[in-house]
């Protein structure tokens, strides 16, 4: 985060200890630095100055503008129009696609240590844009500021992590021992080199992250880029497109489409001059996505990122205090619109009524509100579809289990304008629907259960193991690790029970139905799924 604490003139020669800069990450936005908040509010007004303007495609590097436009509305007020873009059609996903082929001999060619640099410029740009940038998803998305910030920083630190790796691995080129042949001398290199053309669809949630994070590891292992963001978010997709392209990466290498999944995604996922597809969104999608892409002459690599039903355990031996503020911020951080959300808690019955109690409170004192004004913790959820969703499933709750808080939409003055919905909490039978079905809402449900196996049987028994959360004894928090079926597990956490991976500290992906590679982004095992290996046998 570019957010530099005053230093004195002169260094202190006191004992004092020097004072922490402030990094961002979801753990520590909580606590931010007031010049933080200056600093948004100064690019928030800014960008609000600025809104409506037309947005191209970017394909080979030029601008393109195509015959259909779709009006990017803000959920907050869907009377504020943030940008006009371009409804792209098949034939401009298919330009896209051949303009990264032609790009990708050069930039494959390109030395690592120069890809290196090249993305490490990018991820400054984006650290340097980080206030207006995060402005744009917060007024986008629906974000509150720390969660929009958060989103843009952590963009330029998986780029950043990428570009580590690279560098701690000498670009993936290693020495292998050498046979040993009578009258001859091999020299054995294993080298991993990049697919070709890679195709990354993104989701509006984390609509930088995801989109920035696969590109960037995309880009550094050598591959060339074709980038499609979900209809809900294409200017904050625009905006990261930018950064890639004033970093000077050269024409062709990242490409920019905007358009319906339906037409222009379909074909970035069936046209088979594709070599390699990251997508993160949703599993009804994302299967399909992988099935298509299996279908093709040849294996290929499809990395599918996929939703998640992500539970907590509460054990009776748990502080329950801190138990009630990471579910709360997990189940309704960013109106429960994270594919990490908690949506699902199983509380030891003898606590039971006091962390229930304990969530209550903190769910009275909840703001929600313009996500943007500083006061608002809740924002709206990202479209018109989606709070009938929401009123659909807590009708779901009303007529089977009980609504312990929320159930309904708010459209108190101002907010009748935008999709804003009461955070809720609810019970309901083991058998209802809605404890295997991702709601993607603020609804989070909550049980009580008669041991620490009941409720490890019942987390486990879903098509999904994304996150996980438990609170208790440090005992039995080794045991969960060791049982809980999920790549991100969190034990007595309060900044999230469930949420808050940040790259390096927390590899992020999902097992089962949550993701179909096993290896987890800003971790130490993704980069190298951009890239093939090939061994080297040169006999003198
Ligand atoms: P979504 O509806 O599945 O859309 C995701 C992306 O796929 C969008 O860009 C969408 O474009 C595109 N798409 C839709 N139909 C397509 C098709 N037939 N061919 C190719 N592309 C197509 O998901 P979402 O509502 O944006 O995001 C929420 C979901 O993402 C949740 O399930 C959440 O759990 C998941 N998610 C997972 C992770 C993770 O890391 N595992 C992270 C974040 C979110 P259009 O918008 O134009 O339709």
């Amino acid at each position: 985060m570019p957010f530099k604490t005053k230093r004195p003139n002169k260094p202190a020669r006191t004992a004092k200890p020097a004072k922490r800069a402030f990094r961002l990450t979801y753990a520590t936005m909580f606590d931010p630095p007031e010049e933080l908040h200056t600093n948004f509010e100064r690019a928030l007004a800014r960008v609000k100055a600025d809104l409506g303007r037309e947005y191209p495609l970017l394909i080979g590097g030029t601008e393109r503008l195509a015959a259909a436009k779709f009006e990017d509305h803000s959920p907050i007020n869907r009377g504020w129009v943030l940008g006009v873009f371009q409804k792209g059609a098949v034939q401009d996903a298919k330009d896209a696609i051949a303009a990264a082929r032609s790009a990708a001999p050069l930039w494959s060619g390109t030395t690592w240590q120069q890809r290196v640099k090249l993305l490490r410029k990018a991820a400054a740009l984006i650290t340097k844009r980080v206030f207006e940038f995060a402005a744009a998803d917060a007024l986008e998305v629906g974000k509150n500021r720390m969660e929009a910030l958060a989103d843009v920083q952590e963009t330029a630190d998986l780029i950043a992590y990428y570009c580590d790796q690279m560098e701690k691995n000498n670009g993936f080129e290693k020495p292998l021992r050498n046979d040993p042949l009578k009258g001859y001398t091999a020299h054995n290199v294993s080298v991993l080199r990049p697919y070709g053309v890679w195709v990354v669809i993104s989701p509006f949630n984390f609509p930088v992250a995801l989109a920035g994070g696969p590109s960037g590891g995309a880009l550094v292992a050598g591959n060339t880029v074709v980038f499609k963001p979900a209809t809900d978010t294409p200017w904050t997709g625009y905006l990261l497109a930018r950064c890639f392209l004033d970093a000077g990466l050269p024409p062709g290498v990242f490409n920019f489409v905007t358009g319906p999944g339906s037409t222009v995604g379909q074909e970035l996922m069936s046209n088979p001059d594709v070599d390699g597809i990251t997508f993160t969104g949703s599993y009804d999608v994302g299967m399909r996505i992988y099935q298509t892409f299996a279908a093709g002459k040849h294996p290929r690599p499809c990395i599918a990122e996929m939703g998640g039903k992500n539970p907590v355990i509460v054990s009776r031996h748990a502080d329950l205090d801190r138990a009630a503020l990471g579910v709360f911020r997990s189940a309704f951080g960013l109106q429960g619109q994270k594919c990490s959300a908690t949506s699902r808690v199983f509380v030891e019955k003898p606590v039971k009524e006091e962390f229930v109690r304990k969530l209550l409170a903190l769910l009275e004192k909840t703001s929600i509100g313009d996500p943007t004004a500083r006061k608002n913790w809740l924002g709206p959820v990202i479209n018109e579809g989606a709070a009938r969703d929401f009123e659909g499933f807590c009708d779901e709750l009303r007529q089977r289990g009980t609504i312990l808080f929320g159930g309904r939409r708010i459209t108190d003055g101002a907010l009748a304008e935008g999709f804003f919905c009461a955070p809720t909490l609810a019970e309901a039978p083991e058998d209802h629907r809605l404890w295997k079905h991702e709601m993607f809402l603020p609804i989070c449900l909550v049980a009580a259960v008669d041991s620490l196996d009941e409720a490890m049987r019942r987390a486990n028994d879903v098509d999904y193991g994304l996150t996980a959360g438990f609170y208790g004894s440090t005992k039995e928090a080794q045991w969960f690790f060791d049982h809980v079926e999920a790549g991100v597990c969190y034990a007595n956490r309060p900044q999230g029970a469930t949420t808050g991976a940040w790259p390096g500290f927390q590899p992020f992906g999902g097992w089962k139905g949550s993701g179909s590679s096993g290896k987890s982004a800003g971790g130490l095992y993704y980069v190298q799924q951009f890239m093939r290996e090939q061994s080297r046998t040169l006999v003198s």
